[in-house]
């Protein structure tokens, strides 16, 4: 079909036009003496139909600028109505017909003015064609003229058929049947048929048609363009959020209205970009966090530089110092000596496997060797070692409660003395002489729980979510026997490792409470 339609340069169609009509004027003049001479008068109307009709089919349609399309459009509709008037003036005359066509009630000047009729009916089909065909390149592209156009193809549809319906009651029919004469040639039966009753019948229907549509498509057409726009408005409503989503705006979201498919896609619209949105502040925080470590790690590289200085700054002044005095002072000062910077040397050693355990776990490369532990005997071993010490250096209490037969946790025993000798070493430093340090081991279903709790100095609210950080010294710190900021982090770090948690309660001025809670082994 494609290949017929508006295919062929326009004078290739005006000469097929030419040739149907000779071939229809042919047909017509052997129908002479046959049909009944009414009939010729219908005959004109058909081969102007016909051959105007080819022509609009045909003929390419140009494609240049407006202006010129529609001097072109009317250069050939003049031609074609010159191709009707004269061009078949000489086949008529040929065939005799041109007689026949005299004597008919129109005369010859009737006949030629509805030969010269084509061409303005060619440009106004034209017309239409190029009408229809911007329409359906609208319907295809937007959603809106898609329904719009489905909605008035039922209106045409009942047009079509109200036509049929009027035509087939109207009188007219009644009147042309007698008209059709009893012929023993039955292609003289379906001339006089053809024209007589069909083509007058058919364009009368197409007349009706036409005047029904133009009188019912304008309301039609606004009614289905504001029905069809509820439902495109909320699709391109959806459109335009998926494209500011696409965009960045991902607060971008639709209002749900109603419960058909429209509501369902809105729905999912909404919940696929709160997905989108809530990963986009995951995958934010985690660079966040990733930040924050390298800032850490900067911090830490600092910080071990900062630390190690002073120690080492003291064993060698101390050093420097046992030199001078070698030769005047009598051993018992450099014994003095000696004990600082063994001292000092013990610090800086500590202060380095902090810092090593600490690098380690942050690299994900500790080794833990979690077994089912009995952590009782543990805490008790712990709470020996550091009570004599704290007895002696700040009249401070060690006590603890660790009940025989508790279930096993699932805990490193290296790692879980290092976390109890830093929490204990820490409620010792904090709290004033007089004071307790009491620890406590319980169990649950799930977990074996130990309990560090001091009657120490306590810690202040705002400061108590940083003291697990890295380096992090509270105000209350004490330079002269106080650590480098690492002890909490390694207990945070090594509990974790184990599979547990750590927390912290603290009333200033009333004491701290620190709780370590591991999985049970069974
Ligand atoms: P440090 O080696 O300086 O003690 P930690 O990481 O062990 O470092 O502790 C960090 C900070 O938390 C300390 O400087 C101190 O301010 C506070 N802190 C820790 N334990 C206690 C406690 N039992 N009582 C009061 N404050 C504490």
């Amino acid at each position: 079909m494609t290949r017929f339609l508006w295919r062929v340069h326009p004078v290739r169609a005006l000469f097929e036009a030419w040739l149907l009509g000779a071939i229809i004027v042919f047909g017509y003049s052997r129908l002479v003496g046959h049909v009944a001479p009414a009939a010729f008068n219908n005959g004109v109307l058909l081969l102007c139909g016909a051959c105007g009709i080819w022509t609009v089919l045909r003929a390419r349609l140009p494609k240049r600028g407006w202006l010129f399309q529609v001097i072109w459009e009317l250069a050939v509709g003049f031609v074609l109505s010159l191709v009707m008037a004269v061009g078949l003036d000489w086949p008529a005359r040929l065939t005799g017909l041109e007689v026949e066509w005299n004597k008919s009630s129109w005369g010859p000047r009737g006949i030629t003015f509805l030969l010269l009729l084509t061409g303005p009916g060619y440009v106004a089909t034209r017309i239409g064609v190029r009408l229809w065909l911007f329409w359906d390149r609208m319907r295809r592209r937007r959603m809106l003229w898609a329904l719009t156009h489905a909605h008035l193809l039922v209106v045409v549809l009942a047009m079509v058929l109200a036509a049929v319906g009027m035509l087939l009651a109207s009188p007219y029919v009644r009147s042309t049947t007698p008209l059709i004469v009893e012929a023993g040639d039955p292609m003289v039966q379906f001339a006089d048929w053809l024209l007589l009753f069909a083509f007058p019948l058919g364009g009368l229907w197409a007349l009706m048609t036409l005047f029904a549509l133009a009188v019912v498509l304008p309301p039609s057409a606004l009614f289905s363009f504001l029905v069809a726009r509820r439902t495109t408005r909320r699709l391109e409503k959806l459109a335009a959020a998926a494209t500011a989503l696409r965009s960045g705006n991902y607060d971008a979201r639709v209002t749900v209205a109603g419960e058909d498919e429209v509501a369902q896609l809105q729905s999912d619209f909404n919940a696929m970009a709160d997905t989108l949105q809530s990963s986009l502040r995951d995958l934010q925080s985690e660079r966040d966090t990733v930040k924050h470590l390298l800032q850490a790690r900067r911090e830490l590289i600092a910080n071990v530089s900062h630390e190690l200085r002073t120690p080492v700054t003291t064993v060698r002044a101390t050093l420097d110092s046992a030199l001078e005095r070698w030769n005047e002072n009598p051993p018992p000062t450099l014994r003095h000596d000696l004990q600082v910077m063994e001292g000092e040397v013990i610090r800086l050693q500590g202060l380095i496997d902090d810092l090593f355990t600490l690098s380690r776990a942050e690299a994900g490369g500790l080794t833990l060797e979690c077994c089912p532990t009995d952590a009782g005997p543990i805490v008790q071993r712990m709470v020996e070692a550091v009570a004599p010490l704290a007895w002696r250096a700040g009249r401070v209490e060690v006590v603890a409660d660790a009940p025989p037969g508790l279930p096993l946790a699932q805990a490193d025993v290296e790692r879980l003395e290092q976390v109890l000798s830093n929490l204990l070493r820490n409620g010792v430093r904090h709290t004033s002489p007089g004071g307790i340090v009491a620890t406590a081991v319980s169990a649950d279903t799930k977990h074996v729980s130990i309990v560090v709790r001091d009657t120490g100095e306590g810690i202040a609210p705002e400061v108590l979510p940083h003291i697990w950080e890295r380096f992090y010294r509270g105000e209350n710190h004490r330079s002269s026997d106080g650590g480098a900021g690492l002890g909490l982090a390694i207990v945070k770090e090594l509990t974790e490792a184990m599979g547990g948690t750590v927390a912290v309660e603290s009333t200033p001025g009333q004491g701290s409470c620190f709780t370590i809670r591991l999985r049970r082994s069974d």
